[in-house]
Order: structure tokens, then sequence, then C-alpha cells
């Protein structure tokens, strides 16, 4: 824990963290210290982590990367912290994020943006960590933390591991808990760990998840021993290679990482087969309906009265009008005034009720492809991390990023960013192996034998 309180102030000028907790952390280590000493270890005692800032922590700030919710002390713990805390894990402080997790770049942080702590050889330029999770996945990979929490509702735990280099893992849809996990899109949005082996990631993720009953979506479900399967062992093992990932455009380094980690698993015994995801190509439209939609509504409770910030008005619909207007940031404005507009009336049909059915058929697609295979092998991003500005006053560019990633998310699978090697210009590039739902244990087993 000391070191990594050191290794945090030596690297504020990356700004991940939006609050540092070092007394509680020293406190909880020491706590730590006494029961290890006792013999009486918990599971993860003595583990510096970093929060991404979407997770209520009871007392300290959350503001999910939003000047709505400055000030914002909740009086309640998310669940999914809660058993990390449980479990002896230490809290080293809270990270920044794209604002309500709604970015791919970690550029629409209402604090700043976060910096990779990646450079190009040779180069100065500053590069993007990824989004919304950049926070968490440049701490991590600065050692400013051991491991963090991030969440993912269309890529933001998969594509920030892939840009800093390190692992991170999207769980089925409902094996973490939301509640207590500021909304964004509730029908996608997933916790995960993020850490720099694959095995971390397991022993995180098995504090994480677990049945809540305060979230209707969480499922009950027994939570395996996920560090078990970290073994590398992948002989027998069907692996599928999408053939609409192969998109034009795609860089020949991409595509040279993603046949490297398709011939490492079969050197190492698995067999890879081709499959067919044939409504791929409708996933990102869908994924930009769906989620304004849902952000849409979540958001309409951030009214200017209940949490955090309050602007002056002579009325109360002014009030509203003027916290919302000097709460929310550009993207966060976009996606509301789209999630609107597709759920109103004589739109919805057209828009919302067919993405839902577009939806229906990427799922079903997954469905089909795991019959011919036992997971799925594609690139997590379409780049390796880009520079910090770039892609801003073009959101459909930023939009397309997510392109890889997207599809698993409208289906609620698992999937895991693993390190698989380096760009042309010497920057990490991760590869996305993809589960059938609740198989987490098969995309360790996979990421363990790519890692
Ligand atoms: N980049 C995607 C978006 O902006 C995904 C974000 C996320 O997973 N939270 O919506």
């Amino acid at each position: 824990t000391e070191a990594h309180l050191e290794q945090m102030a030596q690297h504020r000028s990356l700004n991940a963290y939006l609050v540092e907790t070092p007394e509680r952390a020293l406190n909880e280590a020491r706590a730590s210290d006494e029961r290890r000493a006792k013999g009486a270890a918990k599971p993860l005692d003595g583990i510096p982590l970093g929060i991404k800032d979407l997770f209520c922590t009871k007392g300290v700030e959350t503001t999910a990367g939003s000047k709505i919710l400055e000030g914002f002390v909740p009086t309640y713990e998310s669940t999914v912290t809660a058993n990390l805390w449980r479990d002896g894990a230490v809290m080293l402080g809270k990270l920044n994020m794209d604002e309500f997790a709604m970015g791919s770049s970690n550029m629409t942080s209402a604090y700043g943006p976060v910096e990779n702590p990646w450079r190009r050889p040779g180069s100065n330029a500053k590069l993007v960590p990824g989004g919304s999770s950049g926070g968490s996945a440049s701490a991590v990979a600065a050692r400013m933390a051991l491991g963090a929490t991030g969440t993912d509702t269309g890529g933001s735990i998969r594509q920030p591991a892939a840009f800093c280099g390190i692992v991170g893992i999207k769980p089925t849809y409902g094996r973490c808990s939301r509640w207590g996990t500021i909304a964004f899109a509730s029908s996608l949005d997933q916790a995960g760990p993020f850490a720099r082996t694959v095995k971390d990631t397991a022993i995180l993720l098995r504090s994480m998840s677990g049945f809540d009953p305060k979230d209707s979506t969480s499922v009950d479900m027994p939570v395996p021993d996920w560090a078990k399967d970290c073994v590398g062992n992948v002989k027998g093992m069907r692996i599928g290679i999408p053939r609409q990932y192969r998109m034009d455009g795609m860089p020949a380094e991409i595509d040279r990482v993603w046949t490297q980690g398709a011939q490492w698993l079969r050197d190492a015994g698995a067999e890879i087969v081709e499959i067919d995801l044939p409504h791929t190509k409708y996933a990102l439209p869908t994924y930009y309906v769906v989620a304004p939609a849902e952000c849409s509504s979540n958001l309409a409770r951030y009214d200017g009265v209940r949490y955090g910030l309050r602007a002056e008005g002579a009325s109360l619909t002014e009030l509203y009008e003027n916290s919302r207007a000097e709460g929310f940031g550009a993207e966060v404005k976009r996606r509301i005034m789209i999630g609107t507009y597709v759920l109103s009336a004589g739109y919805y049909d057209a828009y919302y009720l067919k993405a839902q059915q577009v939806r229906a058929l990427i799922a079903r697609d997954f469905t089909l492809a795991f019959e011919k295979c036992d997971a799925i092998l594609t690139p997590t991003a379409p780049s390796s991390a880009f520079a910090m500005g770039e892609k801003m006053d073009d959101p459909i560019a930023m939009y397309l990023n997510d392109v890889f990633t997207v599809p698993a998310s409208l289906a609620g699978l698992p999937g895991i960013s693993v390190p698989a090697g380096l760009s042309d210009d010497g920057l990490p590039l991760g590869l996305q192996i993809l589960g059938k739902p609740f198989d987490e244990s098969g995309v360790f087993r996979v990421a363990q034998a790519i890692e």
C-alpha cells in the first residue's frame, strides 16, 4: 500500500485519481497485517485497489466524472465495492473516467482527461488511455494500483485494458450486482476488474461477483474459483474466428496480432474454426440507439435538486434547466438528446423497437456460433491508443472504436482483453476472448494461454 501511495504521488500528472484516500488505505492495510499475523487472512487482504468513480463509496465523494455530481458523497456502498472490502482489499482512491461512462478516450471527464502512461518510443505525444474506465487502466498500468474496478457498457473495460497493455474482463451480464453503481445503460452495464495478469483479474472478479437481491438482474449462480482456470490448457477447445470481424480498412498490425494469437492457441492444442456472426455490421448503430435511450431515462434524475450541483434559477423549471445545462458535458447532452428522440412517440417503433429487434438477432448470432466453438477470438479494438484530442470533433469516429466490443455487450456475454503484442510503433495491442454466457472459466482458460 505504501509503495502504491508513493507511486500515486509521483504520477499525479496522469490525472488518473480524482480522490486519493491515503489515511484510510494505511489503516486498512494495518488491519490486514494484523489479521495476517493472527493467521486469519481474508482472500484479498492487503491488496491495494483503485475504484472507478462510477461506484458509490460511502463517505467518499463520487462524481461519475460529471460536474452535476460535484460534492455528492454517498451514504451507502455499492455491492461490488462492499464485496471487495469484505474480502480485505484496501481502497487507494477513486479513479477518473469519461463522464457517466460515455466515451472511449477519457476525454469527456469534467475533471480533465487521463493520460496513458505509454508513449510511442521516441515521441512525447500524450496518448489516451481509452475509456470510459481510463483512470482505472492508466492507474494499473502505471503501478498506481495493483488492480482496479471498471464498468463496461460497450467496451469500457476491454478497450482501455488493450490501450494500456493490461488485462480487463467484463463478466456475463448479471454476474456483478449493479446496485450502487451509477447507471448509464442498465441493460448493458456490468462491473469487472483490471489487473496486470489474467489470474489477478480472476481472483478479483470472484470477490466482486455474486447474487444480490438488491439488483433485479443479478443472477443467482455459484461463483467458481476462476483462478483454477488460469492454467493455459486449451487442448481440444474450439476457438471461433468471426469472418465478419475482418473489416475493410483494418490496419495490418491488428490483423497480424490476431493471426498470431490464433497461431498461439493452435500451437497449444486448440482447434481454430471460422464462424459467422452475420449481424455484426448492425451492432454499432444498435448500441448507439439502445445505450442513449437508456441513458436519457437514467439521467433524468439529475435535476439539480437531489444530488450534487444546483444552479440558480428564478423558477423551479429554470433551476432544472440551468443545473442540467451547467452540470452535463457535451457528450452526455448529445446522448440524452439522441435517447429522448429515439424514445419519443412517433419514432419509438422506427428506432428503439427496431434496435431491440436487431439486438435479439445479434444475440442469436452468438448462440448459433457457439454451437461450433467454445470461445471466440477477436481484436479488442481497431487501433492502438490514439493521441489526446484526436476524434473529439468527430463523434462517429469515436463510436467506431467500439466496433469489436459492442456486439458481446448487446448479447450480455463475458469478454476479456489480454495484451498480445505491440503495434508497429511500439504501443500495446489487445486480443479479446468472448465466451458463452456464464462461461468465464473458458474465457480465462484461453486468455491465460495467450498471456
Ligand atoms: N465507448 C462506449 C460508449 O461511449 C462504451 C462506454 C462504456 O462501455 N461505458 O458508450
